[in-house]
């Protein structure tokens, strides 16, 4: 099967190779090692190694988003959460969940960030400390204009909690120029890892000197960045998915790093909008506007997802439905993982004899 959710991907023969590691105890030097390289080259990618550390977890992004919240969201201050799409709304839940005070600013899906409705937020909450929002919007495939919202926050003195986690890896995040507090990022996306490691890179000064606020004592960042530096967890760590991860991070690297691999995802996706444009199927946004990986396109007349789906299926290749409202008008692909330029053409043949608006029905 090739997979064209936007992850898990699917693995490289050498990441599944990695899979087959020997059995190690986490509490071993063997796995400190393991968890240090990690976290060197996950500082790495982006050149973060002098203002962010890295800190690894077992769960999946959203566990990393979670942390990352009841980490350094305030439970005094205010958290205004810029939303467009379901993962910016979802951040809201979180702090919903977490009893943390918020402001959410919510823009149609299918449009950017309300960044005007953003900047009069901040502006009427002078107690705002916190801006938290996605980077790439997997619910439509946009990604979002970290630059203007970036100075707007430093403008009213509030740090960004961002939401990477399938960005990272593939797209430009600009460490030095926005105020990141941090940034939560997972191991099966544009990584090219497996289920079960996530990871904040969380600013060097944050909270130092000053008690934890976390109001989770397992999903506390703080507890974690207390005990990276010997490299061990304060609790069990998913050592497959770690060896997975530590070969798709040099994988990565030898490929030329994330400009490279947002390269690479640029030319599938065009692939793949040049064969649907051909078919008559259109983009639910203004192709300029997507990240890399990610194309969300309208369903054709007189197909179902459904019917899609199972048909492209049957092919070997599984591609993922709309959420919410969208679910019953569009489709989507994403371009991470290993598919190899053969794959690519098989792929374009399929969509060719099932995703074709005027194709006979199949009754
Ligand atoms: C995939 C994704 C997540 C996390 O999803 P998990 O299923 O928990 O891995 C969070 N935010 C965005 C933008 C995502 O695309």
């Amino acid at each position: 099967m090739t997979l064209l959710n936007p992850g898990p991907v699917t693995l490289s023969p050498r990441v599944r190779k990695a899979l087959q590691g020997p059995d190690l105890c986490h509490r071993e030097p063997e796995f400190a090692q393991l968890t240090l390289e990690i976290l060197e080259s996950l500082e790495e990618i982006y050149s973060t190694n002098s203002s962010h550390q890295a800190v690894l977890l077992a769960s999946s992004g959203t566990g990393a988003v979670e942390a990352m919240l009841g980490s350094l969201a305030p439970g005094d201050g205010l958290t205004v959460v810029a939303a467009n799409g379901v993962y910016g709304e979802r951040m809201a839940s979180m702090l919903d969940a977490m009893r943390k005070p918020y402001r959410l600013v919510s823009a149609p899906w299918n449009e950017p960030v309300d960044i005007e409705a953003v900047g009069r937020c901040l502006q009427s909450h002078p107690e705002a400390t916190h801006l938290a929002t996605v980077h790439h919007e997997t619910t439509t495939g946009r990604l979002n204009d970290l630059q203007n919202l970036g100075k707007l926050c430093s403008k009213h003195n509030c740090r960004i909690l961002l939401d990477a986690v399938s960005s990272f890896g593939a797209e430009e995040i600009d460490f030095k120029v926005l105020p990141l507090e941090a940034v939560a990022g997972t191991a099966n996306k544009c990584l090219h890892g497996i289920p079960g490691a996530a990871f904040v890179l969380l600013e060097r000064e944050s909270m130092t000197g000053k008690e934890s606020q976390a109001c989770s004592l397992y999903l506390d960042l703080f507890r974690y960045r207390e005990q990276r530096k010997t490299g061990y967890s304060p609790f069990t760590q998913p050592v497959q998915s770690l060896y997975a991860l530590r070969e798709a991070l040099e994988e990565l690297q030898e490929e030329g790093g994330w400009k490279a691999r947002r390269c690479l995802y640029q030319q599938r996706s065009q692939q793949l909008r040049d064969e649907l444009e051909n078919l008559g199927v259109q983009t639910l946004l203004d192709p300029k506007e997507y990240a890399s990986m990610l194309t969300s396109f309208k369903l054709p007349n007189g197909r179902s997802y459904e019917q899609l789906h199972a048909d492209l299926k049957e092919e070997g290749f599984i591609i993922y439905a709309g959420q919410g409202d969208l679910k019953k008008t569009i489709f989507r692909l994403a371009t991470m993982g290993h598919i190899p330029p053969p794959e690519m053409e098989r792929l374009c043949a399929a969509l060719r004899d099932h995703a074709c608006p005027t194709a006979p029905s199949t009754e």
